[in-house]
């Protein structure tokens, strides 16, 4: 099939629990969602093995009951972080399949395939998945398709936000951009509110508060949408909070109840048993959003019994009423960060599967005194098709929209550990503060401890103003400085973060002229 697109680049959603592919129609002057091989426009991030086959997206995703401990998802959850994070260690014990820590502190899956055992690193799970996209994309607009603006959770760090470049890398992607989920969301946004679509139309700024809630990661962001473009003033979240987090209360709910009807015996151990329930559980969880009971039911859960019982919409509500409260102190903070209060917020655009829990919409309405939420916009395609506009502005092609401006900003602060006054280590020296417009670039001067000759440059992400509660991006020497009293050594340190949010630091003795650059990015 051709849809003669010249050198189309696609705009991707890469979610927990779902992708979604989309690609701007120049011709139709519109945006298409990619339909994958079983003409489905979402496919599940999901992969699996067996003796003879891999199987990614609708096919990986039948196998969880199956063929459970060789059945991997939510993989996104899992790219960027350290095997000893403690969210990590939490997520592996509802998880079926095996995570080993391996090189670089990775955490690692191991599956078999064929026979063997193999051991997979996130990334080169995350390229198969997008690399099923890339072939329903080239299928579905008729050419070779390379460029793409890849989203990520506003809230990732930049080691997330590298290895998931890294695995679209891999996958034969030329990424032009990594937009953050909810701006992709606000250029959708932007497009559908304007008169014939067309962005130029747009007579007045808007301020739109963005709250996206999908499998793994919770996103809020506040931006204007104007006639220039869209200007992003803050972000807040948590890139461990979304539909995933509800689905395993609920998992540990009826691992409860079951050991209440049937003694002790713990099904956790068993990766078959666990992959039923979850999948039984999401259901329910989804059953729940049209109606105020349902239940879970079943066959030979575990040592040939059955399981049954019902749940209630008010019982889903209280497992999981922390998580949404917590989403709504993020709102709060997210408002608190971009100086704006919330009868300032003219729409409330709600995205991301997991917004269709009526007690989310209900909380998120109540906070903004009544506000009726905006939900004009499909859910589960808004990402993917501003990040399909921004790619094809990007590449040139988008006639209609090709000078809006869009102007993002950091999620977390940036700076390298410092000394306190008692010469304590430590303690975190912020040098781009959270919510900084980028690109930019801050230059930050520094003196040498005494009589050394080295100076060791550590760079951290974070809030906390100790750096143990921060992540350690990156650390290096700048070695050959002068040596004398304390301060002899001027070192001058600049950060650098690019249009993607990725961060590049160097530093400099300025008498000597001695420097070294990283680019945390390639570390
Ligand atoms: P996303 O990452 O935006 O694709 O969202 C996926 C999440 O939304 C998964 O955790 C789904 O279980 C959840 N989800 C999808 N539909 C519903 C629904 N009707 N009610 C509750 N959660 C849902």
């Amino acid at each position: 099939m051709s849809r003669g697109v010249k050198g189309a680049a696609i705009g991707i959603d890469l979610g927990t629990t779902y992708s979604v592919a989309a690609v701007w129609f120049q011709g139709k002057n519109r945006v298409e969602i990619i339909p994958n091989e079983q003409g489905n426009k979402i496919t599940p991030s999901c992969v699996a093995f067996d003796d003879t086959e891999l199987f990614v997206g609708e096919g990986a995703k039948n196998q969880i009951t199956r063929n459970p401990s060789n059945t991997v998802f939510d993989v996104k959850r899992l790219i960027g972080s350290r095997f000893g994070d403690s969210r990590v260690q939490k997520d592996m014990e509802s998880w079926p399949f095996k995570i080993i820590e391996g090189p670089a502190e990775k955490p690692t899956v191991v599956v078999e395939f064929k026979g063997e055992k193999r051991e997979l690193a996130p990334e080169a799970l995350s390229s198969m998945v997008l690399m099923k996209i890339k072939e329903s994309a080239e299928e579905f607009i008729g050419t070779k398709v390379s460029d793409a603006v890849i989203t990520v959770p506003a809230y990732f760090n930049d080691k997330q936000r590298e290895a998931t470049k890294e695995a679209s890398t891999k996958a034969g992607f030329n990424v032009i951009r990594l937009i953050n989920e909810p701006t992709a969301a606000a250029i959708a946004y932007g497009l559908d509110n304007m008169a014939d679509k067309k962005w130029y139309k747009i007579d007045k700024n808007k301020n739109v508060l963005v709250f996206d809630l999908g499998g793994g990661t919770f996103d809020v962001s506040l931006l204007t949408v104007g006639k220039k473009g869209v200007v992003v003033k803050a972000v807040g979240g948590d890139t461990h909070l979304g539909g995933e987090d509800f689905d395993k209360t609920l998992v540990d709910y009826c691992i409860d109840k079951f050991k209440k009807q049937h003694g002790e015996v713990d099904i956790r151990g068993n990766p078959r048993a666990l992959g039923r329930l979850k999948v039984a559980c999401e259901k329910a969880k989804r059953d729940l959003s049209s109606t105020t009971i349902t239940r879970i039911e079943i066959d030979c859960l575990y040592g040939g019994i059955d399981f049954s019982i019902k749940i209630s919409r008010a019982k889903f509500e209280e497992l999981n009423l922390t998580y949404f409260e917590k989403c709504i102190q993020l709102v709060e903070k997210c408002l608190i960060d971009g100086k704006m209060k919330k009868e300032m917020v003219d729409d409330v655009v709600v995205v991301g599967g997991s917004t269709r829990i009526p007690k989310v919409q209900r909380m998120v309405e109540e906070f903004f005194d009544g506000k009726k939420l905006c939900k004009s916009m499909n859910g589960d395609e808004a990402v993917a098709s501003g990040a399909a506009i921004l790619a094809s502005r990007l590449s040139g092609n988008n006639g209609k929209i090709q000078d809006i401006v869009l102007i993002d900003v950091t999620p977390l602060s940036l700076g390298i550990e410092v000394k306190n006054m008692e010469g304590e280590n430590g303690f975190m020296k912020v040098i781009i503060p959270r919510n900084t417009s980028i690109p930019t670039s801050k230059v930050e001067m520094f003196v040498s401890n005494e009589n050394s000759t080295r100076a060791k440059i550590a760079v951290y992400q974070g809030e906390s103003d100790r750096v143990k509660g921060n992540t350690l991006l990156s650390e290096f020497n700048l070695s050959g400085l002068t040596l004398g009293p304390n301060g002899t050594s001027k070192i001058k340190v600049v950060f650098d973060v690019d249009v993607n949010g990725i961060l590049c630091v160097s530093a400099e003795e300025i008498s000597t002229g001695q420097r070294k650059t990283i680019t945390i990015a390639k570390t």
